[in-house]
C-alpha cells in the first residue's frame, strides 16, 4: 500500500507504527456555516483513505476534530473569530451556531456514505489540554507573550517551513507590512489569544481570559487521542502552508520529533475553473445539488472521477454526465444480480487484481472505477461479477447495490396530454381519420385511450 507524503514529496509504503492499526488524524470542519461541495470532496477523500486501509487489512483508529472556536477569518491572526462572526450574522450564540452546523455536517457525512471517524472531538471540550500544551511550549522557549496573546516563535524552530518548502526570506521581500509589531517574526502565530470583553467564547488561563489559536487545537487533540507520534495526518491543500506547518512547529517543538509520518492533502474543487466563493454565489451545498435533482451518490461518483491529488472542476454539465453514468452503472450491475452465466475465471481474477492495485497505489479511485466498468460490461451475466462489485464497493462507498432508477418514460405526460388535445380538436372538426391516426400513434407508444362521458382517460400498457 503506497501513499504520497507531502512532507517527502514521494510515494512511500504504508507501515503503521502500532499493531497493524493505522492512527489517522483529519482536520475537521469549522462549524460556522454549511459545508460546501469542495469541503465535502475533502471528507470523501478522507473516507476513501480509511476504507482502502481497512480493505488492505489494517485496523483503523481515526480522529477528526470539530473546530468550534479560534479559527479567525484571516490566517494572519487578526480579524474576527469565524464562530463569533457567524453568530453575529445569524443572530444566534456561537454555541448555537456550533450545534446547528455540526449537525448539518453530520447529516452530510451520512448522506455521502462517509463513515464516522472512531473519535470526533470538539475543540471547546479540550481547552485544558490546549492550555497545558501552550504552557509547555513557553517553558521550552517556543512561546512568548504580547499584549494580545501568546505567540509561537518560529525563530526558535529551525525546521519551520519544511512541509510547504516555502522560502520565507523571498516571501517577505514582497510581503505587506505586518500589522502586529509586537511579533518577533511575521510568521509567528497565535497559540492563545487574550479575549476582549465582547468575545463570547472565553476561558480562564494563566494569561487571563482568552481562547485558543486554531492550530493548537489540532496538535493538542491529536496528541491526546493518538499519542505523540501517529501514522497519517490529512487535510486540504490549503492547510499545507499555514495550518499544518504550524501544527508541525508546535508538536515537534514540544515533543522533539514530527507528530505524523505521512501528510496527505486533498486538492481543491473548482467551480467553472475558478475559486468557489460566496461573492460569486457558487458555493453549492449537498442540499443545493439535491434540489437540482442530483443525489449525494451522484456527487460522490462525480468526485470518484478525479484523483484526490488533482484539482476537480465542478460544472453542472459534468455533474449531469456523472449522474447519467452512475445510473447506467447501477443498471449494468443489476443485470448481473441474478445471472447464472459463468465468467472467465482468469479475466475476473485479472480485473480484481487491477482494481486492488489501483486503490493500493495512492488511492487511485478513478482507475479502479474504469476497471469496474470493464467488469460490469461483460456480456456474461453472473452473480460472481455482482459479488465482486459489492466487494470493491466496500471501498468505493457508492451504494452500488441500490436499485437502478426506473427509466424515464419515452413519452412524457405533457406530450400525451397535447396529443389528446389534438385528437379532441380533430373530432370536433369531424376529422375522424386524423383522430384515429393520433389514437393509433399513442397505442404504438404503449398508451391506451378510453373515451368516457366525462372526457378521455389514458393509461400506459
Ligand atoms: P474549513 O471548514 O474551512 O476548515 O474546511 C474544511 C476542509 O475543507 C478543509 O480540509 C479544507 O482544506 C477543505 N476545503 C476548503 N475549500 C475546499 C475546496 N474548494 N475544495 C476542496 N477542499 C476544500
Ligand atoms: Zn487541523
Amino acid at each position: 500500500m503506497k501513499l504520497y507524503n507531502t512532507l517527502s514529496r514521494q510515494k512511500q509504503d504504508f507501515i503503521p507504527r502500532q499493531n497493524n492499526v493505522a492512527g489517522i488524524y483529519s482536520c475537521g470542519p469549522t462549524v460556522y456555516n454549511y459545508a460546501h461541495i469542495g469541503n465535502m470532496r475533502t471528507y470523501i477523500f478522507m473516507d476513501w483513505l480509511r476504507r482502502v486501509l481497512r480493505f488492505e487489512g489494517f485496523g483503523i483508529n481515526h480522529v477528526m476534530n470539530i473546530t468550534d472556536v479560534g479559527h479567525l477569518v484571516s490566517d494572519g491572526d487578526d480579524g474576527e473569530d469565524k464562530m463569533e462572526k457567524g453568530a453575529r450574522e445569524q443572530k444566534l450564540t456561537p454555541w448555537q451556531i456550533a450545534e446547528k452546523f455540526t449537525q448539518a455536517f453530520m447529516s452530510d457525512l451520512d448522506a455521502l456514505n462517509i463513515e464516522h471517524p472512531e473519535i470526533i472531538c470538539k475543540a471547546t471540550d479540550h481547552i485544558g489540554e490546549m492550555i497545558e500544551f501552550v504552557q509547555a511550549l513557553c517553558e521550552k522557549g517556543y512561546g512568548y507573550e504580547t499584549s494580545d496573546g501568546i505567540y509561537f516563535d518560529i525563530g526558535a524552530f529551525p525546521g519551520y517551513g519544511k512541509l510547504s518548502r516555502i522560502d520565507l526570506e523571498g516571501q517577505r521581500a514582497g510581503a505587506r507590512v505586518e500589522i502586529n509589531d509586537e511579533k518577533r517574526s511575521p510568521e509567528d502565530f497565535a497559540l492563545w489569544k487574550k479575549a476582549p470583553p465582547e468575545h463570547i467564547m472565553q476561558w480562564p488561563s494563566p494569561w487571563g481570559q482568552g481562547y485558543p489559536g486554531w492550530h493548537i487545537e489540532c496538535s493538542a487533540m491529536a496528541r491526546k487521542y493518538l499519542g505523540p507520534r501517529f501514522d497519517i495526518h490529512t487535510g486540504g491543500v490549503d492547510h499545507i502552508p499555514v495550518h499544518h506547518e504550524n501544527e508541525i512547529a508546535q508538536s515537534e517543538g514540544l515533543l522533539g520529533h514530527e507528530p505524523a509520518d505521512i501528510w496527505l492533502h486533498g486538492e481543491f474543487m473548482l467551480v467553472n475553473n475558478g475559486k468557489m466563493s460566496k461573492s460569486l454565489g457558487n458555493t453549492y451545498t449537498i442540499s443545493d445539488l439535491e434540489m437540482r435533482g442530483f443525489s449525494p451518490m451522484h456527487f460522490r461518483y462525480f468526485c470518484a472521477g478525479g484523483h484526490y491529488r488533482n484539482k476537480l472542476n465542478f460544472t453542472f454539465e459534468s455533474m449531469e454526465a456523472a449522474k447519467t453514468s452512475y445510473e447506467r452503472l447501477l443498471t449494468l450491475i443489476h443485470s448481473h444480480k441474478n445471472g447464472t452465466d459463468c465468467p472467465d475465471a482468469e479475466v475476473l481474477k485479472k480485473l480484481r487484481a487491477e482494481m486492488r492495485d489501483a486503490i493500493a497505489d495512492d488511492l487511485n479511485i478513478p482507475k479502479a472505477i474504469g476497471t469496474l466498468w470493464t467488469l460490469c460490461k461483460s456480456p456474461c451475466k453472473s452473480r460472481e461479477i455482482y459479488d465482486t462489485v459489492m466487494e470493491i464497493d466496500s471501498v468505493l462507498g457508492l451504494r452500488l447495490d441500490s436499485e437502478p432508477a426506473l427509466p424515464e418514460p419515452e413519452t412524457p405526460d405533457a406530450e400525451i396530454a397535447q396529443l389528446i388535445e389534438q385528437r379532441q380538436a380533430a373530432r370536433k372538426n369531424k376529422n375522424f381519420a386524423e383522430a384515429d391516426k393520433i389514437r393509433g400513434e399513442l397505442r404504438n407508444r404503449g398508451i391506451e385511450l378510453t373515451d368516457t362521458k366525462d372526457g378521455v382517460t389514458w393509461k400506459r400498457i
